[in-house]
C-alpha cells in the first residue's frame, strides 16, 4: 500500500546496482521528476532509478501547506480529469477516492474596470457580452473570412489581432496568457504556448469555423476537480510510491561524464552515477549543472523565468458581502486591480478553509508587474485585501492570509520557442543519455509535465529493450 489511495507499492525493488549506480538518475523532484521516475518504475521495473531533490520536501511548486486550519495550495490547486495523462496517474496511484469535484469551476469572471463581468461560455454568450464593443464584435465574426498566417511564429497577442481583431486580442489574449504565464501576450508565442489554436487555423483555416467543428465532435468530457488535502496529495502519493529511491534533501551540486555514464555530486556528499540522465529541474538550473559539459546547451537554456507570489487570504464567510462563485477571476492590467487572478479556493476545494470561513488564493506579479515581487510582505497582503474589498467588497480583517513568493516563478515561452527547443533537443543529443524534463519545454501546466514524463518514461524504457542502455 502506498500512503495515500491504495496504488502498487514500487518500493520492493532494489534502488541501485551492485556497483551503487543507478540505471537513471532523476535530478528534480517536483510533478515532473517524480512522475517521470514512477512511471518508469512502474513500466521497468527492473531498471534502477534513485531521484534527488533539493528540498526537504518534494513536489516543487505543487505543493500544500496546512497552517491554522487552511489548506493552501503553493501553485496548482485543481487538477483537470479527462486529459489522458492526468487520468492514468490519478489512477494508478488509486486518488479516485480523494478527488472532489470543483463545483462551478466552469464559471469565471473578468474584472473590467473593478467590476466582475462574466467571461462568456459560448457563442451566444460572446455574442452579449459587454467586455467586447459592438465593432470589436463585428470583427470578430469576420475572423472566418481573415487569411491563414504567414508561416513563422508569432505572439499570442499578435496572432489573435490577425484573427479576431485588436480588442478581442487585447481582453482575451490578456486573459489567456496571464492565466497560464503569468506573461506578456506580446512576448509569447502562441504556438509554444497555445498550439490548439494554431491548430484550429491550420486545419480549418479558422478559429470559429474550427471551434464549432469542435463542439460538433464527441470530446472526452472534461471537469475540474480538486483533491481532498490538497495538491500536495498527488506528489504526497508519488513520493511515498517511489519509497526509498527518492532522496530529499540532497541537492545536486555538479556532473561530470564519462564513458560509463554522469557522476553527480551533492550537497551532502554523495557521488551518484548513473548511465541515464534525467534533469527534472527549471532550465537555469539545468544550464548551471550542464555549462562545464555543454556550454552552447547552457546558452540555449537561458529561458527567461517570470516572479509570481500566490497571496492566500481567508475571511469569515459572514464578513464577505458578496459572495464570489465559479473558479474565480482575471484581472487585465489597467481595470483597477492589481492582482493578475483570484481563485476562490476554498469553494473549489470544500475542507481547505475551516468551517464558517472562506479563502481566496490572488495570483500576483508576473511579466507585467515584475514590481509585486520586491513588495515587503504586508504591502503584498494589503494589495490582494484591496482588490478582494473592490471585487467581493470584503474590507473585515482576515482571519488568515499566507504569501508564497516564487522569484522564478514560471518559464515564459517567448516566439521562437520551438525553434530553441529543437536546438536544444539536438544540443543535448550531444551528450548520450541526457533527457531535459519539466515546465520549460513542452507545456507549463501540470497535464502537460505529465504527458512530458510518461513519454520520458516510455522512451527510456524502449531504449532499455533495444539495448541502448547497454552501452
Ligand atoms: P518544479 O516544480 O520547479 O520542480 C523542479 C524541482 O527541481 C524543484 O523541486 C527543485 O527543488 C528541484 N531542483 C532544482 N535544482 C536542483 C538540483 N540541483 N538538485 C536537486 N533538485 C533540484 N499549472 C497548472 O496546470 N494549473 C495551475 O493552476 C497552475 N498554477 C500555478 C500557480 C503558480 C503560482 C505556479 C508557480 C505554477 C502554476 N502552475 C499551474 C504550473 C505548474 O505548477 C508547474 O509548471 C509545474 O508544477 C512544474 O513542475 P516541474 O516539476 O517541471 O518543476
Amino acid at each position: 500500500m502506498i500512503g495515500i489511495g491504495g496504488g502498487p507499492d514500487l518500493r520492493s525493488s532494489a534502488d541501485q546496482n551492485a556497483d551503487g549506480s543507478a540505471d537513471v538518475l532523476v535530478v528534480g523532484g517536483g510533478i515532473s521528476g517524480l512522475a517521470t521516475a514512477y512511471w518508469l518504475r512502474r513500466m521497468a521495473p527492473h531498471l534502477k532509478v534513485k531521484l534527488l531533490e533539493g528540498e526537504q520536501r518534494p513536489g516543487g511548486k505543487v505543493r500544500t501547506l496546512a497552517e491554522d486550519g487552511y489548506l493552501v495550495d503553493t501553485g496548482p490547486g485543481t487538477l483537470t480529469l479527462g486529459d489522458r495523462a492526468v487520468d492514468e496517474l490519478v489512477d494508478a496511484l488509486g486518488l479516485a477516492d480523494e478527488v472532489i469535484n470543483a463545483q462551478g469551476a466552469a464559471k469565471r469572471y473578468l474584472v473590467r474596470r473593478g467590476r466582475l463581468v462574466p467571461l462568456p461560455g459560448g457563442p451566444g454568450a460572446a455574442l452579449r457580452t459587454p467586455l467586447v464593443s459592438a465593432p470589436g464584435k463585428v470583427r470578430a465574426l469576420l475572423e472566418p473570412l481573415m487569411p491563414r498566417g504567414a508561416q513563422g511564429d508569432e505572439s499570442v497577442h499578435d496572432f489573435l489581432a490577425r484573427r479576431l481583431g485588436s480588442e478581442v486580442a487585447k481582453t482575451i489574449g490578456e486573459a489567456m496568457v496571464s492565466g497560464i504565464f503569468a506573461g506578456d501576450p506580446r512576448e509569447i508565442s502562441v504556438s509554444a504556448a497555445l498550439p490548439q489554436l494554431t491548430y484550429l487555423e491550420r486545419r480549418h483555416g479558422s478559429l470559429l469555423r474550427g471551434m464549432a467543428a469542435m463542439r460538433r465532435a464527441a470530446r472526452p468530457v472534461r471537469r475540474v476537480v480538486g483533491l481532498r488535502g490538497g495538491m500536495g496529495t498527488l506528489t504526497s502519493a508519488l513520493a511515498a510510491a517511489l519509497g526509498g529511491l527518492l532522496v530529499t534533501g540532497t541537492r545536486v551540486l555538479s556532473l561530470a561524464h564519462g564513458g560509463t555514464g554522469y557522476t553527480a555530486t551533492t550537497t551532502d556528499g554523495r557521488s551518484v552515477h548513473a548511465r541515464e540522465l534525467v534533469l527534472a529541474t527549471p532550465a537555469y538550473a539545468a544550464a548551471g549543472l550542464l555549462e562545464p559539459l555543454d556550454p552552447e546547451l547552457t546558452e540555449l537554456l537561458a529561458i527567461p523565468y517570470v516572479p509570481v507570489d500566490v497571496v492566500a487570504i481567508g475571511y469569515r464567510a459572514q464578513d464577505v458581502p458578496r459572495r464570489l462563485d465559479g473558479f474565480g477571476f482575471l484581472a487585465p492590467r489597467g481595470e483597477g486591480v492589481r492582482s493578475l487572478g483570484v481563485i476562490n479556493a476554498s469553494a473549489l476545494s470544500p475542507g481547505s478553509a475551516p468551517e464558517g470561513h472562506v479563502m481566496y488564493r490572488a495570483i500576483a506579479g508576473g511579466a507585467l508587474d515584475p514590481g509585486f515581487a520586491t513588495l515587503p510582505e504586508q504591502e503584498k497582503v494589503g494589495t490582494v485585501r484591496r482588490d478582494l474589498a473592490t471585487t467581493v467588497g470584503v474590507t473585515a480583517e482576515p482571519s488568515f492570509a499566507r504569501v508564497i513568493a516564487w522569484p522564478q516563478g514560471i518559464p515564459q515561452y517567448r516566439p521562437g520557442h520551438l525553434e530553441r527547443l529543437a536546438r536544444i533537443e539536438a544540443a543535448a543529443a550531444r551528450l548520450p543519455g541526457l533527457h531535459l524534463a519539466g515546465n520549460a519545454y513542452r507545456g507549463v501546466g501540470v497535464a502537460d509535465c505529465l504527458r512530458d514524463a510518461k513519454r520520458l518514461a516510455d522512451l527510456l524504457r524502449d531504449s532499455v529493450a533495444d539495448g541502448a542502455l547497454a552501452r
